[in-house]
């Protein structure tokens, strides 16, 4: 529903849904045949006008999924009971090959194939009934011509879906969209914050820790006085170890020369490196790359995007699992998968990422995936995350192959 307020104000909304009851109000009285011989039928239909009227007004306070199947299946009830009662009105038909377009409003795609897929049993059932049972006098309007009025009908259903499938491709686009200027501008920020911060903090510190160390060395001082002093030593060296990530997203572009690399190569390499410290939680490493994965980037940026994302993969492994770590060529890109089976994350904590110091380890840094998304974004690569919490999390890199 967040799209759909998105699209119409809630304003909008309780207009549209006025309306709406208006009308289903109308139906009920304005040359109603049923109202003279007031029956079941009559009641039936005041009873779902009324549940359904109920329904559409509450659904801003409750907008689950739950209660749009419920909203779906009510409609489908009103519907189909219109077209039962009144069968010498023609149009009701109509009303039951739009049933599926009612979810199209919530944009809820698993509502909308449920609806479609109801739908169309129901009429298939109902199509049945009538072809067995031609010598009624009712429903001539569609027993006249039965397979013609079948076909307007499926043909009714593909339109929905058209309408459907091009409606939500192009919000999905939108909101891909968004994100990424979302995305862009919050590391534009966070460049300029580190350019200003980074070197006024980095030489006090400096000074700081030259003085610590002097002191750490001076034979005046008692061995259990000069332990505060690697305390604060190591302290600070996790102060420089920050600062020197944010300057890696604030230095110069000039000083990070492109050229053509080939990723599998520069994946062993890092692999090797970063064995030993998988070794430390009996973590294993496996590489499986294949040849000719070219692309044009500056090679120590591309080694810092795979440490943090292997980093991260080992840091989130159980002891004894295994990162895999793979490299092909997909059309007219070159594509790096890092696959874990950790701890995985919830689409909740999948949006944050790439948040400057955004991170649920008790010593991590949370800079880590903003340098990852900052250097994908400068050489026009894609970044995606595919999670389930406690199943694991496969990190897919795309660059631009490059052609020589
Ligand atoms: P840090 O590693 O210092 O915490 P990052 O920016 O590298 O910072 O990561 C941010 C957060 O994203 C991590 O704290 C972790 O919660 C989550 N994360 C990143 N990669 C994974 C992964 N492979 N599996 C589970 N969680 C991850
Ligand atoms: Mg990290």
């Amino acid at each position: 529903m967040k799209q759909f307020y998105n699209l119409i104000t809630q304003k909008f909304y309780y207009l549209f849904t006025s309306i709406i009851i208006f009308l289903m109000i109308m139906g009920l009285f304005v040359a109603n045949p049923q109202y003279h011989h007031f029956g079941a039928g009559m009641i039936l239909h005041i009873c779902l006008v009324a549940v359904l009227s109920i329904c559409l007004l509450l659904y801003p306070k409750h907008e689950t999924h739950l209660f749009r199947i419920v909203i779906i299946l009510i409609c489908a009830a009103y519907f189909y009971t219109l077209f039962f009662l009144y069968s010498e009105t023609w149009s009701t038909f109509i009303f039951l090959c739009f049933i599926p377009a009612i979810s199209i409003l919530f944009f809820d795609s698993k509502l909308f194939y449920f609806s479609l897929v109801l739908n169309s049993i129901l009429i298939f059932l109902l199509f049945g009934f009538f072809s067995l049972n031609k010598q009624t006098s009712f429903y001539t309007y569609i027993k006249m011509d039965l397979l013609g009025n079948l076909m307007n009908f499926i043909a009714s259903q593909v339109m929905l879906f058209f309408i459907f499938y091009l409606a939500s491709a192009r919000i999905k686009k939108q909101q891909m969209y968004y994100e990424q200027i979302q995305q862009t501008e919050r590391l534009k920020t966070t460049g300029q914050l580190a350019a200003a911060v980074a070197h006024e903090i980095r030489n006090p510190l400096t000074v700081v820790k030259g003085f610590l160390q002097l002191f750490e060395k001076d034979a005046s001082l008692s061995e259990g006085f000069k332990k505060n002093f690697s305390l604060m030593i190591d302290e600070i060296n996790t102060a420089e170890h920050v600062i020197s990530q944010f300057l890696t997203i604030a230095k110069p572009d000039k000083d990070k020369r492109m050229e053509t690399v080939d990723v599998a190569v520069v994946l062993q390499s890092v692999t090797d490196l970063l064995k030993s410290y998988g070794l430390l939680h009996d973590n294993h490493i496996e590489l499986k790359v294949v040849e000719d994965c070219l692309i044009a980037v500056n090679v120590i940026e591309l080694k810092q995007l795979v440490i943090n994302l292997i980093k991260n993969a080992i840091e989130a492994s159980k002891v004894g699992d295994t990162v895999h770590v793979k490299t092909e060529k997909v059309k007219n890109e070159v594509e790096i998968q890092i696959t874990d089976d950790g701890n995985g994350m919830s689409e909740e904590v999948i949006k944050s990422l790439g948040t400057p110091f955004y991170s649920l380890k008790s010593k991590g840094t949370g800079l880590g995936l903003m340098i990852c998304y900052n250097i994908v974004e400068k050489y026009n690569g894609t970044i995606q995350f595919i999670s389930s919490i406690d199943k694991g999390t496969t990190v897919v890199v795309r660059f631009p192959y490059h052609h020589i």
